[in-house]
C-alpha cells in the first residue's frame, strides 16, 4: 500500500472560484493565474477547472506550452515576459501575449524576426518597484514598442503592493490613470484581493488577474477568511493515522520533546511532514481535522510524520484509530472545512507558500 497521504484538487471549487471573481468584475475578462504549477496544484489537475477564463498567466514558456498541449487555443500571458531573446521565438511559436517591462525587452522585440506581430502588456512601476517603467519613463516606452512592426495591440499593466491591507492601491491607481489615460489599449490592474475589495480598480479593469482566490484561499487573512469572499478550498491535503500512543502525564512528543502532556492523552501519528510540504514551523496549537473533527498538532513537525491530539475525539466518544481520516487543510469527507489561510497563519505565513510548497512526492488526484 502507498503511504495515505493525498492531495484532492476539487474541480467544481475552481470552477466556483472562478464564477465568484466574475460576479466581482462582471464586466472583466479573466486572466486565471496559473504560475507556478497552478500554486501547486498542477496546470494540468486545474485546467477542467480553469478552462471557463478568458485566458491563462503565468511565467515560464515550459508552463505555456503544457497549457497549450491541454488544447488551449485562446490568450496566454507571460507575467515577467521574456527572459532572453530566444524567448521570442516561443512566443510566436506558441501565439503567446508578453509583458513588457524593460528597455531591454523592448531592444529584444526590435531585433526579432517574425510574421505575426505580438500582442504585447505594457508594465508600469506604479510604486511596487518590483518590475516595470517608472511614470516617467512609461510614454516613451509606448511611443518606442508602438513604432515596431514586431508589435500588434498594447495594453497597459500595473500591480498593487497593498491590496491586501492598509496603505490601499489609491496613490498607485492615480499615477496609473493620469499617464495612461488618453493611450489606446486595453487595461489590466487587479490581482485577487484588489478584485474582491476594490470595485474602483475592478471598474478601470478590463481583464483581471486573479490567483490566489481561484485556490480558494482569502487574499486578506486574518482580516477576512475565504468563507466571508464565498471562496471554496481547491486543494485537499489528507493523510491517515499510521500509529496511536497512550501517554500519561508528564510524558514529552517528538523531537526536542517540545511538547509535555499535562494529564494523560491519547495522540495519533500521521503521515505527513515537512517532506510532503507541511511546514516545519507549524507549532503544537495548529489546527487539524481528524475524521472531521478539530484538533491540534502537538510537538515539532518531522520530516515524514506529525503528532495530533485526539482528546477532542475521545471526549466525544468518536471512534479514531489506525486509519482515521486525517485533513491537514481543505475539506474533509464530513464536509468539514479547515481553510489552509489558518495553518499558514499559524506557521507565520500565507495560504500561498503552502500551496506551492505542496511536495512532488505526495500523489494527487482530480475529483469534481
Ligand atoms: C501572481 C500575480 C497575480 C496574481 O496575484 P494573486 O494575489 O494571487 O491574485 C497577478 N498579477 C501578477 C503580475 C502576478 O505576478
Amino acid at each position: 500500500m502507498p503511504r495515505p497521504i493525498c492531495a484532492t484538487i476539487h474541480t467544481a471549487a475552481l470552477r466556483h472560484n472562478l464564477a465568484r471573481n466574475r460576479q466581482a468584475a462582471p464586466d472583466a475578462k479573466v486572466w486565471a493565474v496559473v504560475k507556478a504549477n497552478a500554486y501547486g496544484h498542477g496546470i494540468e489537475r486545474v485546467y477542467e477547472g480553469l478552462r471557463g477564463a478568458d485566458g491563462f498567466a503565468l511565467l515560464d514558456l515550459d508552463e505555456a506550452q503544457r497549457v497549450r498541449t491541454l488544447g488551449w487555443r485562446g490568450p496566454i500571458l507571460l507575467l515577467e515576459g521574456v527572459f532572453e531573446s530566444r524567448d521570442l521565438e516561443w512566443c510566436s511559436r506558441l501565439d503567446l501575449w508578453h509583458t513588457v517591462h524593460c528597455d531591454e525587452q523592448i531592444d529584444m522585440l526590435a531585433a526579432h524576426k517574425t510574421n505575426a506581430p505580438h500582442r504585447v502588456f505594457l508594465k508600469m512601476n506604479s510604486g511596487m518597484n518590483r518590475l516595470g517603467f517608472t511614470p516617467e519613463r512609461y510614454r516613451s516606452a509606448w511611443t518606442r514598442l508602438n513604432a515596431l512592426p514586431q508589435v500588434d495591440e498594447i495594453s497597459h499593466m500595473t500591480h498593487f503592493s497593498d491590496a491586501d491591507g492598509q496603505r490601499g492601491i489609491g496613490h498607485q491607481t492615480a499615477v496609473f490613470d493620469e499617464i495612461t489615460r488618453d493611450l489606446p489599449g486595453e487595461r489590466s490592474i487587479c490581482n485577487s484581493a484588489a478584485t474582491l475589495r476594490h470595485v474602483n480598480a475592478v471598474s478601470a479593469s478590463d481583464w483581471i488577474r486573479p490567483g490566489i482566490s481561484l485556490y480558494g484561499s482569502a487574499p486578506d487573512y486574518p482580516e477576512h477568511n475565504a468563507a466571508d469572499w464565498e471562496l471554496l478550498p481547491a486543494m485537499t491535503l489528507a493523510s491517515k493515522i499510521i500509529a496511536t500512543q497512550a501517554l500519561p502525564a508528564g510524558d514529552f512528543v517528538g523531537y526536542g520533546s517540545k511538547f509535555t502532556a499535562e494529564q494523560a492523552i491519547q495522540i495519533g501519528v500521521v503521515a505527513c511532514g515537512y517532506a510532503d510540504g507541511y511546514p516545519r514551523v507549524c507549532p503544537t496549537g495548529t489546527p487539524v481535522l481528524v475524521a472531521g473533527v478539530r484538533t491540534r498538532l502537538i510537538g515539532r513537525v518531522s520530516m515524514d510524520m506529525i503528532m495530533v491530539d485526539l482528546s477532542p475525539l475521545a471526549n466525544q466518544r468518536l471512534p479514531v484509530g489506525i486509519g482515521s481520516e486525517v485533513t491537514l487543510w481543505g475539506r474533509a469527507s464530513t464536509g468539514a472545512v479547515l481553510g489552509i489561510d489558518e495553518v499558514a497563519h499559524a506557521a507565520n505565513t500565507l495560504g500561498y507558500e503552502l500551496m506551492c510548497a505542496l511536495a512532488a512526492r505526495v500523489p494527487a488526484q482530480v475529483m469534481d
